[in-house]
């Protein structure tokens, strides 16, 4: 019973309970209630495994009551079977000179969602074995993206689940879009939301939180889980990557073991630099977490002020994954950086709910600045950032990449801290490519997708991605429109 909730921590649950669950009845999130710890001696003995040793190690330390083979088949099914380019799933390139990038993105959607949600499937199945009712899980999902896509390939008829997705209507790249609406799988639903992703964030909440509802679904044989960064069964497999791309600096010999670095994460949700901050509270050496944001910058200004402000104009920008106003998953920092003071916790998502602000204490905000540094890029710097890199390195990042490249410059501009940077390459550049075409100042950009892929492959001399070349014959499926008030009938319909 090694879990708690970052809103009530009198409350007690095993791992398996916290990934079933998803979220903890009175709202809050699931936090573990220690760290397992990482010695040298540890990354000595990781350095000669592969991916999925690593894997196998650092999830045995956090979902201690799942048994080692579960967790085998589980990281078997997720990382094995030809499911990631080359069956390297997180491999370094080095920019040298500037920063050495963590490429997470071959996987099935060709965006770092896979890393997690090739796993959740498995450990939501197993966990649902282990203290499930016999009731079926029906996963709601909320998308800004990416998100969607990956949690549809993961859960695509695995037995005992259904899996619904919300996205907002114009809030997702025209590749997004695709790849959703022509899933295949028995088990799935598609919804475009006639709002933002914060309005599908907040709707799914709701719908999750609803007593009424999770009766109503519960008759059915259902019960509701998350495949959303609040699930801790997403956060958890995504601290093994960056556990593993120090292990592979070592092994390159690019750093000496003990050695600082320094991770730069294009920020949205707060998950993925969530999940660093974890590994280092196990013993990595982190020196500084650089939060990279775009022109939603509220995160920027947080780390800067202390002071969260979610009253403010919302940009629909090329990074569309970064397009979010309310980081769901900082409220576990908010928890760890208060010392478990789970009452100050639920009266900062009081004030964020009610006013859409709130102000940390000052202890907190000197403990959050000390960790985090945040920056953020607007479009021009950030489209400027894919063609220099292009240029000095003949190396294609996407816009989430490039917003990241940017901000590692800006920290080191500002602080002189030359302390070897891993930046976070969260998409593959084809899945956006009318907006890299656009950054590289190519004229008269098509609204048909594949002559994009087409025209980047020509003009950058990269590789298309197999998975998106594919979806260029496969039928639309999903055409289902909804507004944020209907998402919950769209919800019930769906679980008929
Ligand atoms: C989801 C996503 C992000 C943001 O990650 P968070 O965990 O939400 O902070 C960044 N880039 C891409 C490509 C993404 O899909």
């Amino acid at each position: 019973m090694n879990y708690t909730s970052t809103r009530d921590n009198t409350q007690a649950v095993s791992s398996a309970q916290a990934i079933l669950r998803g979220i903890s009845p009175e709202g809050g999130l699931y936090v573990p209630r220690q760290l397992p710890t990482l010695t040298l001696e540890d990354i000595t003995a990781l350095v000669p495994m592969d991916y999925r040793g690593r894997a196998a190690w650092v999830l045995s330390r956090f979902l201690t009551d799942f048994t080692a083979q579960e967790l085998e088949d589980c990281i078997q099914g997720a990382y094995g079977g030809g499911k990631f380019d080359d069956g390297l799933p997180a491999p370094l390139t080095a920019l040298e000179g500037e920063a050495t990038l963590l490429e997470l993105w071959h996987g099935p959607t060709c965006a770092f969602k896979d890393m997690a949600l090739q796993l959740l499937p498995g450990l939501l199945t197993t966990s649902a074995a282990k203290c499930g009712d016999g009731r079926r899980t029906a996963i709601l999902v909320a998308t800004s993206g990416d998100t969607g896509k990956a949690a549809l390939e993961g859960f695509k008829d695995i037995p005992g689940t259904r899996i619904q997705v919300f996205y907002p209507t114009d809030g997702v790249s025209a590749m997004q879009k695709r790849q959703m609406n022509t899933q295949s799988g028995g088990n799935v639903s598609v919804v475009a939301v006639r709002g933002n992703f914060d309005d599908c964030q907040t709707g799914v909440k709701a719908i999750f939180t609803s007593q009424e509802l999770q009766e109503e679904v519960g008759e059915r044989g259902y019960r509701f889980s998350s495949a959303n960064s609040i699930n801790w069964g997403r956060l958890v497999p995504q601290i093994v990557y960056y556990i593993s791309a120090y292990c592979d600096l070592v092994a390159e010999e690019r750093i000496s073991l003990g050695d600082p670095i320094n991770l730069c994460v294009p920020t949205g949700n707060f998950g993925n630099i969530l999940a660093a901050y974890y590994a280092r509270g196990m013993g990595l050496p982190v020196g500084k977490f650089i939060c990279a944001s775009n022109r939603n910058n509220v995160l920027t200004d947080f780390i800067r002020t202390g002071t969260y402000d979610r009253n403010r104009p919302f940009f629909a920008t090329s990074s569309p994954s970064m397009d979010i106003l309310v980081s769901s998953n900082l409220e576990r920092l908010l928890y760890h950086l208060s010392g478990a003071d789970s009452q100050l916790v639920t009266r900062l998502m009081e004030g964020l709910n009610i006013q859409g602000r709130y102000t940390l204490p000052a202890t907190m905000t000197q403990a959050l600045q000390r960790d985090f540094y945040g920056t953020f890029c607007d479009e021009e710097a950030g489209n400027a950032t894919i063609r220099r890199v292009l240029e000095d390195y003949d190396y294609l990042v996407d816009p989430h990449t490039a917003v990241a490249l940017h901000g590692a410059r800006a920290y080191r501009e500002a602080t002189g801290d030359e302390t070897p940077m891993v930046v976070v390459s969260t998409a593959s550049p084809y899945k956006f490519a009318a907006s890299v075409l656009e950054a590289l100042e190519e004229p008269e950009i098509s609204g048909d997708d594949f002559e994009n892929l087409e025209r980047l492959r020509v003009r950058t001399g990269t590789p298309v991605p197999q998975p998106l070349l594919a979806l260029d014959t496969v039928p639309v499926r999903f055409t289902q429109e909804c507004t944020t008030s209907q998402m919950a009938e769209a919800t019930l319909d769906f679980l008929r």
